[in-house]
């Protein structure tokens, strides 16, 4: 297995959130998968502000690199610059922070022709005792693994997922579609973005995934929930989805993200 960064939080100076008072635990790892030949993905975190995101690239490999990284900086960011914290409520601070995004890799695309129509998705996670939003634009997803039970916590921003929702096709054709890649909704694509965030509750034991759409596409929602109920670790969870992803084929990068409610 190749893991390019295991365990490895962002960590920005000058930290200035409140420390969790519940217990959390995380790993991320992100691989480039079997084919690609980089990892256009880029994951980040802050345990002292409860804070976890993951963020798919696109628009060339360099160019997806670089919107990814952009985003997961900009976006912890704003959790890590001092401010009276207690003054603005959480779906608000998740809203600044993926304007945050937005902004820097708009920003960078505008003023860099090699990064013109560059973007990435983002799934954030945000835990505050046992009260947690999760926020996303793009494919990428949330799942909420409960007693035995995984389910999807977010509703992909993408054309094939949006005709299963109408009725127009069938999951299996979404599966197949050639515009399964097209997505609706994207960082750094317009000069603004609207993400959808829900509030959801967490419980003693829970553990919430966030990942690429290069784990999904390869290993099935069931598979998902058989790895993340045997795993006897966070670190395990994300090795084994990364291994899963690449024996069925490994064709895009692969992030995981885990967090457990201790
Ligand atoms: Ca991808």
């Amino acid at each position: 297995m190749r893991t390019d960064v295991i365990a490895d939080p962002v960590r920005i100076a000058g930290t200035k959130m409140k420390v969790m008072t519940l217990p959390y635990q995380v790993a991320a790892a992100t691989d480039r998968g079997q084919f690609r030949p980089s990892n256009e993905d880029a994951f980040g975190y802050l345990m002292d502000a409860g804070v976890f995101v993951v963020c798919d690239g696109m628009g060339g490999a360099a160019a997806g690199e670089v919107a990814s990284h952009a985003s997961v900086e900009a976006f912890l960011g704003i959790y890590s610059s001092p401010r009276d914290s207690e003054a603005v409520d959480q779906p608000t601070l998740l809203r600044e922070a993926i304007a945050a995004a937005n902004e820097a890799v708009y920003t960078l695309a505008e003023e860099d022709i090699r990064l013109r129509g560059m973007g990435t998705t983002l799934v954030a996670l945000l835990v505050e005792e046992r009260r947690a939003w999760v926020a996303h634009v793009g494919d990428s997803r949330c799942y909420r693994m409960r007693k035995g039970t995984l389910e999807r916590l977010t509703e992909d921003h993408s054309l094939v997922d949006e005709q299963v929702r109408r009725g127009q096709i069938t999951a299996a054709e979404a599966a197949n579609s050639p515009l399964r890649n097209v997505i609706t909704r994207a960082i750094g694509s317009h000069g603004s973005v609207t993400p959808e965030i829900a509030e959801v509750d967490v419980r003693s034991g829970d553990v919430l995934l966030l990942c690429s759409d290069g784990l999904v596409r390869e290993v099935s929602d069931r598979q998902i929930g058989e790895v993340l109920q045997a795993a006897t670790s966070v670190e395990a969870a994300c090795e084994q989805l990364i291994d899963a992803a690449n024996t069925n084929g490994g064709k895009d990068n692969i992030t995981c993200l885990v967090v457990r409610a201790v």
